[in-house]
């Protein structure tokens, strides 16, 4: 008894007071609104490798003020590398920061149901089904559809890999006579989740693509038949709505009838590109055609806004979802089936993050006009920078963007493009200011503009378009003097 008193004693400290609560919220307040009210001055990216070396310096074990772990949080963690709220953050896929969905998270963690099951906690398991219902009727899903929330789109794309292998009963014996097929523009992801899901052997034929970069149907149906034909067994077509090269969409309409004649199980990664069907006003070419799919995985904390940690997968029939993860165990047998699924029965995870009020409480609060705005806008201003730097005197662009992506590079009358404009980048980076990223295409490097967040308006674009063009000078004085 002596010693329950004593050890209740030493973990009181992990329930702390109401005032305690105060005291250590505010601490925190005093950090989050600073660095919200600072987001227009602040930088994009800091170059710092050596962030968080210094960690070390409060070692885990005792307590320490929380002012000064928070101080040392700002210094370490918050500084180096990717502001991942900032206005002017426009490289790789930007992120964005919704303080209502900070907020949902926070009650989730003090809430902290048990949304894995939809006998202890329904309400909970009913909010998640509600925000995936929402997403299936907006990309026109029938209404057996299904899907799950998880931490983020790599997880998607294995459960969903994983369900069109049990769809299509690819077993041990037959992977290695099992074809996937995509274009030379699909994400890393799809290659993990193969590898991860068992099916490392699977068979890959990469697609050609127009000089759009879409896939090419026609050559899809070809390879198909003569695979067939030669005794393979197609099975997976992974096709894109948004690449992170350049933002185009596949020909999903096309590709779905070669998937329909071929009897091809259709993933479409829709995880940049997915939610801009909320801009019902503007024409993109071909995402409407998004409701042919049999999986698609969309990413809440990309199209919506929503800080990292969220990703789903819609599959058109939820049954087959479940099919290749429900399973069951003696210690989990007051969990009566009911009609409706539990997320631990269509997901790699059980017990899971709380993960649903992130996305419905900003659905809540704002509704859905003002996401749909922010992406109409992003997608315009796309459009403006495109056109911008078309009038341009020197600078080679891809196609007006079909998303918020644009690629552009500078033609220097004598020099060698690629060292170029490597140094054109490192020119606009310099100051941290902007963070933008490059890539390769046509095995030329490119530099490419990806808009996604809330906070980029006109005035940032703008900037940068100031910006570039100081860069551009400096580069073409010191290349004229080299
Ligand atoms: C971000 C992204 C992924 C991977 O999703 P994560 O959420 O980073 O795991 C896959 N495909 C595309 C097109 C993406 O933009």
């Amino acid at each position: 008894m002596d010693r329950l008193a004593h050890l209740q004693k030493l973990a009181e400290p992990l329930n702390p007071s109401a005032d305690q609560r105060a005291k250590a919220r505010n601490s925190v307040l005093a950090h989050t609104e600073p660095f919200l009210e600072s987001l227009t001055q602040s930088v994009a990216f800091c170059h710092q490798p050596n962030g968080g070396l210094a960690l070390d310096s409060m070692p885990i074990g005792e307590a320490w003020p929380i002012d000064q772990a928070l101080d040392l949080l700002a210094e370490e963690v918050l500084k180096p590398g990717i502001n991942g709220a900032s206005p002017r953050h426009m490289g790789y896929i930007p992120l964005s920061s919704l303080y209502t969905s900070a907020l949902g998270d926070y009650m989730a963690a003090i809430y902290n149901k048990y949304s894995a099951m939809f006998t202890v906690a329904p309400g909970a398991v009913r909010m998640e089904h509600q925000l995936l219902r929402w997403m299936t009727d907006l990309i026109g899903f029938p209404k057996q559809a299904g899907g799950s929330l998880t931490s983020g789109g790599s997880l998607a794309y294995l459960a969903a890999i994983v369900t069109a292998r049990e769809a299509f009963a690819i077993k041990a014996q037959n992977v290695s006579k099992a074809v996937v097929y995509h274009s030379g523009e699909v994400h890393h992801a799809l290659t993990k989740a193969l590898f991860i899901a068992g099916l490392g052997e699977a068979i890959v034929r990469i697609i050609d693509c127009d000089p759009h970069h879409r896939m090419d149907p026609t050559k899809l149906a070809q390879t198909v038949d003569a695979d067939r034909r030669a005794g393979y067994l197609p099975w997976l077509l992974v096709a894109s709505a948004g690449t992170v090269n350049t933002g185009i969409i596949d020909p999903l309409a096309d590709l779905a009838q070669v998937a329909q004649d071929q009897h091809l199980w259709l993933h479409v990664d829709a995880a940049y590109g997915g939610f801009f069907l909320l801009c019902d006003t503007v024409k993109i070419p071909h995402l409407a055609d998004l409701r042919h799919a049999d999986s698609v995985v969309l990413d809440p904390h990309k199209g919506l806004f929503v800080p990292a940690g969220l990703g789903a997968l819609l599959v058109r029939d939820a049954s087959l979802l479940a099919a290749a993860h429900c399973f069951t165990a003696d210690y989990l047998q007051d969990q009566v089936a009911g009609d409706i699924y539990s997320p631990a029965d269509l997901s790699p995870e059980l017990t899971r993050h709380f993960r649903s009020p992130r996305l419905w409480l900003p659905l809540m609060v704002h509704g859905v006009a003002p996401f749909r705005a922010a992406l109409e806008e992003k997608l315009l201003l796309a459009r403006y920078f495109h056109q911008r730097l078309s009038e341009l005197p020197g600078f080679e662009l891809g196609p007006v963007p079909d998303l918020s992506i644009v690629f552009f590079r500078y033609l220097p009358a004598q020099a060698d493009p690629d060292p170029f404009n490597q140094a054109l980048h490192a020119a606009l980076m310099a100051s941290g200011r902007f963070l933008l990223s490059t890539t390769r295409i046509h095995n030329r490097l490119t530099l490419r503009l990806a808009l996604l967040s809330f906070r980029t308006h006109l005035q940032e674009v703008n900037e940068l378009i100031d910006c570039l063009l100081v860069a551009l000078e400096q580069v073409l004085n010191s290349f004229s003097t080299t």
